[in-house]
């Protein structure tokens, strides 16, 4: 199918701003899908609240447009009654680690089958640019001009500690990696958590003195390395992109229509 067979045209022109990232970070979700020939009725995708889940409206799949921090909940829920769809949560920066954190962790640890992709773009960009839990020391926004004296949580490091059983990283500069990353996130069976770098060239660019959207692609390329290379060793403040686990675990849904199987067999 052609690109544009994914999108719902009706909804366009989009809201994201010149030069924002989620509209990269979409492109490279249809040419995953696209590539692993799952059919569109297949799919559902949950979205709770932010511009990175606009996604959610502007493709053609299944869509639940949810609460703010609940999304993976709503997932959950779908995934739980029909287990045979293939799930895909877009998120950003509050519903993946604030007010979502707690749904973020515990799909983790269950290992559900589900694949979240968490935009970090370091704000909350539709709010108005305030800093959030991925905003890094130091860092500006509007509600910190003097600097913010939070520390950020690292991504993947927080779902690799919560059990995911599948966990990367990678940049809205590093297009052909994200949709290899992707493809393989969507197949995993098990909770599968995709840290994609994004940029908001608006709030987050403005603030912290980037010139532009091509300026933050720029820092992208320059600022990380593929996992383990030579430049890390040598770099140690370089933030590292690729797969970091892939590994097959017992899976929620799986582990529950055992239990489910066994209760019936007893009665
Ligand atoms: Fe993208 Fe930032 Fe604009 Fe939101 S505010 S659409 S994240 S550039």
């Amino acid at each position: 199918m052609a690109v544009r067979d994914y999108i719902r045209e009706r909804f366009f022109p989009h809201i994201w701003c010149p030069g924002c990232g989620h509209g990269t970070v979409m492109g490279c979700m249809i040419r995953a899908i696209e590539n692993l020939g799952i059919k569109k009725n297949d799919i559902v995708l949950v979205s709770g609240i932010g511009c990175s889940s606009r996604i959610c409206g502007y493709l053609d799949f299944h869509t639940l447009h949810t609460l703010h921090g609940r999304a993976l909940a709503f997932a959950t829920g779908v995934k739980l009654s029909r287990p045979e769809l293939t799930l895909i949560v877009p998120m950003g920066d509050g519903d993946a680690v604030a007010i979502g954190g707690n749904h973020f962790i515990h799909a983790a640890r269950r290992n559900i089958d589900v694949t979240a992709i968490i935009m970090n773009n370091s704000v909350y960009g539709m709010t108005g640019g305030q800093y959030s839990p991925l905003t890094g020391y130091g860092n500006f926004s509007t509600t910190s001009p003097y600097g913010n004296i939070d520390q950020s949580f690292d991504t993947v490091k927080l779902a690799l500690g919560a059990g995911a059983s599948f966990v990367a990283r990678t940049t809205t500069y590093h297009v052909t990696s994200m949709i290899n990353i992707l493809e393989k996130a969507i197949a995993h069976k098990g909770f599968s958590v995709v840290e994609i770098l994004t940029q908001c060239p608006v709030y987050f660019g403005r603030k912290n003195e980037f010139a532009g959207a091509v300026d933050m692609l720029k820092y992208y390329r320059t600022h990380t390395t593929p996992i383990g290379s030579k430049m890390k060793k040598k770099y140690p403040d370089l933030i590292e992109r690729g797969i970091f686990v892939q590994e097959e675990r017992p899976e929620y849904c799986t582990e529950y229509d055992k239990i489910i199987k066994k209760a019936n067999e007893e009665r």
